[in-house]
């Protein structure tokens, strides 16, 4: 399998043809390795266009909705960002291709250490994870320029909201567990504007300002 032709076309037919025009995000989900964020028997299928199951239940978003909600962002390249939600690291790899920073917060430790591992391997020196509850945000590198939560929140967690930097983004799913409404909340001075993006399906997002775990 030819991975940087199969990347190419996933960006064309899947992700530039569905109306996303920024070029760094295009640029950097045609650079990160998807493949080997997925499972070797799921290697094949990398490149489709339909999320893949990953350890714990979890699973690696879309290609699309990925670009989707980078692009939603608004990144111009340099800024901090967080994402709740490491899974299996492909996301935050996408962020750290234009980011200055990139800090992850993932609720299961075996997720996170291998994340880490494979971040580490793929050479991305600006990404940063962290084992926790990422509905509290991460209080000590805040303000941040933008926040992606890749797990869906019966409400928009506060915290994360509160760490925002003025002009900054959240980009979070919010609705029911079985499907959610992904939000853009906008901080401009002291006012909050929510604008919704279209309808979506993600896993729960689970701790203190999500979901109480069954
Ligand atoms: N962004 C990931 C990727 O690129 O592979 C996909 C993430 S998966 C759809 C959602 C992840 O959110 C799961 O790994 C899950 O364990 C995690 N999660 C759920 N609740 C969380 C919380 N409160 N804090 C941090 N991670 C959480």
């Amino acid at each position: 399998m030819d991975f940087p032709i199969e990347r190419e076309r996933m960006v064309e037919e899947q992700i530039r043809a569905r109306g996303i025009k920024d070029e760094l995000v295009l640029e950097a989900v045609k650079k990160v390795p998807r493949h080997q964020f997925v499972n070797e028997s799921l290697v094949g299928e990398a490149y489709n266009d339909y999320p893949l199951p990953i350890p714990g239940g979890q699973t690696i978003s879309q290609p699309y909705m990925v670009a989707m909600m980078t692009e939603c962002l608004g990144l111009k390249g340099g800024e901090r960002s967080l994402e709740v939600g490491t899974g299996s690291g492909y996301q935050a790899a996408v962020l750290a291709e234009i980011a200055y920073k990139v800090y992850s917060i993932e609720r299961d430790p075996h997720l996170a250490r291998m994340a880490r591992e494979l971040l580490s391997k793929l050479n991305y020196k600006n990404v940063v994870i962290k084992v926790g509850d990422g509905t509290l945000g991460w209080r000590e590198f805040a303000p941040f320029d933008g926040i992606i939560v890749t797990a869906g929140s019966p409400v928009v967690p506060k915290p994360l909201q509160d760490q925002l930097k003025d002009g900054g983004r959240l980009i979070v799913p919010v609705g029911s567990s079985a499907f959610q409404n992904l939000m853009c909340v906008e901080k401009k001075g002291p006012k909050i504007k929510n604008r919704k993006i279209c309808g979506c399906t993600f896993v729960p997002l689970i701790g203190d300002h999500g979901w109480t775990q069954e």
